[in-house]
């Protein structure tokens, strides 16, 4: 039987975990999807997520500097399960943005408003190595590229454009 558990989220507040969350990550050994701890630490972040309610998590937000992330199956009608993206790229942002609220498990009680793509495409592994290209809008979207900035050791606070109290969480 797996055993998932929450992991300890960093935060920008620690000086030690600040300098994780401002670093490009590194990408993923896709040899190392077929060994259990890997899985195991896949398991361990959709925990971690849901139990801070948050709708995305990257690997730099619980320590390790990995091009791995996950999203919630709430963020979209289309998914139906958790997304999960290893060594991202994406492929294509569209020309038109959209501005929209954020807020990030790392630097909590902090909200703000940023312009993304209304519209990317991503291409990535999934959990079991398997090359994916998906086209997302609006919130996914969004999340995607507030995920991958993660793994290129951006915060979504580098692009905000006006902070705002927080209506809602974002990633
Ligand atoms: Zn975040």
């Amino acid at each position: 039987m797996k055993r998932t558990k929450a992991l300890h989220l960093w935060t920008l507040f620690n000086e030690r975990e600040a300098k994780m969350l401002t670093t490009s990550a590194g990408p993923v050994d896709l040899n190392d999807l077929a060994d259990p701890a890997t899985q195991q630490l896949i398991d361990n972040m959709l925990a971690t997520m849901r139990r801070a309610e948050g709708i995305g998590l990257a690997a730099p937000q619980i320590g390790r500097s990995l091009q791995l992330a996950v999203i919630a199956p709430e963020v979209t009608v289309a998914l139906d399960e958790p997304l999960i993206v290893v060594n991202p790229k994406l492929v294509h942002l569209s020309a038109e943005t959209v501005t929209g609220e954020e807020g990030c498990l790392s630097i909590p009680r902090v909200f703000g408003l940023v312009a993304r793509a209304t519209q990317v495409t991503a291409r990535f592994f999934d959990r079991h190595g398997r090359l994916t290209t998906l086209t997302a809008r609006d919130l996914l979207a969004r999340v995607i590229q507030h995920e991958v900035d993660h793994l290129n050791g951006r915060l979504f606070i580098n692009r905000v454009t006006s902070y705002t109290r927080g209506q809602e969480l974002l990633p």
